[in-house]
């Protein structure tokens, strides 16, 4: 068993575990563990054999008993047994009618049925109301859900990460195009779409209802069906006749607005064809949120990118050392890698005082004797006060390279007085760019009341960049603000604030995110050659 299956056990238990509602503790505690098994450079399988797999980070006597299971035999008895007790299918469904497994379940139970299939004959028969607690209104409410059922939205979206992976697998598995919100790169994915050509729309679709990922289906008609995810979110697969595949492509990948706005859309076996044939001009997808039928900018791409400017590593709550970190960055064609670890008053977890950055100077200097031409660069991700003042002293950024500031506790002040801390900060002469401007985190946490029109302002005064960051439950500052900050002149970094050598990769979100707002390889500070990145740093003193 090689690590990446390993870890992808972990995480099917996870998924598992958190379909049951369990402690989300212990949920992350096993997707960490996947992760960290993912990331090993050595195998995991050998390590648990000798009984020594709590040596890996995160790894305690639970995980590593299951561990100890899962490479002797091959399996995990418990994941099975939840596999059967879950009826995933039903709690699946049940997730997507806004019912919770536990209560999926009891329904179930009560009303003797064991599939998502038998729940729908079972409440188009009328019986839902005969299940205790379900009363004439909930009854039609599920009942309404049920009727739309076949429109793919779901409540509430899932992250850009995790709609990746779900429509990748499957558009990969039935050789079609990923297209919908995962196509457009959105934060929150509510539209989940997979265009596939085919003449035999009837053989596709058998093949989508058998996927692992698709636990229920909630439409079938002969050219699409919907099926739900595990995590209750539906997804939608177009079949469509080679010859107007392109045709069908532009219409699953536009917002509806976009989409409206050119119709008719004439038939195409590919996108250049259709677009030729209506005289517009090729728009990329990030772009197709407003409509729009003009020359698009030339986007900043992933190959313009020389190097990512915050990453954390061992020193603070990353995984690898900096070398580690340094290497892989270099593995991926980088010139340069700032180290950004977080200073004390990050609180939650390890943070560098002024003893500690300048002994990371040293190792960091080792580094770059084995690595260069490569550079690493001294870094960090130093917090801004509830003042506006700095959490290291100005000496000691002064021998830094790259200054990342961020707000992380106090994110609730009011506009204000947010406003004046990070206007304060940005008048620091040490700092380059300003971390996670608005502090959300997708679907979780709302954004903090930053004037964002002051803060582009003073940035460009100071020469001060704006973050993009690439962490997808971030995506902050988001496609829209990237737009306005441009717009106001100002610069960004397309960083992924990476905590391990694997988190280098979602560059990918960052640099999605800045297309989003228009930005082109001049707007992006990292495109540019590293003296460029260490030019405008003040003289020390
Ligand atoms: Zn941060
Ligand atoms: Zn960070």
């Amino acid at each position: 068993m090689d690590n990446s299956q390993i870890a992808d056990r972990l995480d099917a238990f996870a998924s598992l575990l958190e379909l049951a509602d369990a402690n989300p503790y212990t949920i992350r505690a096993y997707r960490r563990a996947a992760e960290t098994i993912r990331d090993a450079q050595f195998p995991v399988a050998d390590l648990v054999r000798s009984d020594r797999a709590r040596e890996l980070r995160g790894i305690g006597p639970g995980i590593e008993a299951r561990l100890a299971e899962l490479v002797e035999t091959g399996a995990i008895a418990e994941l099975a047994e939840l596999e059967r007790e879950l009826a995933p299918d039903l709690v699946g469904l049940g997730r997507y009618l806004g019912l919770g497994a536990k209560r999926s379940l009891e329904l179930a139970r009560a009303l003797n049925v064991h599939t998502a299939d038998e729940l729908r004959q079972a409440a188009a028969a009328g019986r839902l109301r005969t299940a205790p607690g379900i009363g004439p209104k909930t009854e039609a409410r599920l009942l309404d859900a049920l009727g739309r059922e076949g429109e793919p939205r779901p409540r509430r979206g899932l992250l850009l990460n995790r709609a990746r992976d779900l429509v990748g697998g499957v558009a990969a598995a039935l050789g079609g195009q990923i297209a919908g919100d995962v196509r457009r790169w959105r934060d929150s994915c509510e539209v989940l779409s997979v265009v596939c050509p085919a003449r035999d729309p009837a053989s596709v679709l058998e093949r989508f209802i058998a996927l692992p990922q698709i636990v229920a289906l909630a439409d079938r008609e002969e050219w699409r069906a919907v099926g739900v995810s595990v995590e209750g979110v539906p997804l939608e697969v177009v079949v469509t006749d080679p010859a107007s595949f392109g045709t069908a492509l532009v219409r699953a990948t536009g917002s509806e607005a976009y989409v409206a706005a050119l119709e008719p859309i004439p038939q195409g076996p590919d996108e250049e064809s259709v677009f030729r044939t209506l005289g517009v001009p090729w728009c990329p997808p990030e772009l197709r949120e407003e409509p729009f039928r003009g020359d698009p900018p030339a986007l900043v791409a992933l190959e313009d990118i020389r190097g990512d400017l915050h990453c954390h590593t061992t020193w603070s709550d990353g995984r690898a050392s900096i070398e580690g970190m340094g290497r892989a960055a270099q593995g991926r064609g980088y010139e340069y890698l700032a180290i950004c670890d977080h200073t004390p008053a990050v609180g939650a977890v390890r943070g560098l005082a002024p003893d500690d950055v300048r002994r990371q100077g040293e190792e960091i200097a080792a580094a770059n004797e084995l690595l260069a031409p490569f550079r690493v660069l001294r870094g960090t991700e130093c917090d801004i006060l509830p003042d506006g003042r700095l959490d290291l002293p100005d000496d000691v950024l002064a021998e830094l390279e790259w200054v990342q500031a961020s707000v992380h506790g106090g994110q609730r002040m009011p506009r204000r007085e947010m406003t004046k801390r990070v206007e304060e900060a940005l008048r620091n002469p040490y700092v380059r760019c300003l971390s996670h401007p608005k502090g959300r985190y997708v679907n979780r946490r709302p954004e903090n009341a930053l004037d964002l029109e002051r803060v582009f302002e003073v940035a460009l005064e100071q020469g001060v960049a704006l973050e993009v960051n690439g962490l997808p439950d971030r995506l902050d500052l988001r496609g829209e603000h990237v737009r306005d900050a441009l717009r106001a002149g100002a610069k960004v970094v397309c960083s992924t604030d990476a905590h391990s050598v694997r988190g280098l990769g979602n560059i990918l979100f960052s640099v999605a995110t800045a297309r989003r707002g228009g930005a082109t390889s001049a707007d992006v500070t990292n495109t540019r050659p590293l003296p460029a990145i260490l030019d405008r740093r003040p003289e020390p003193g």
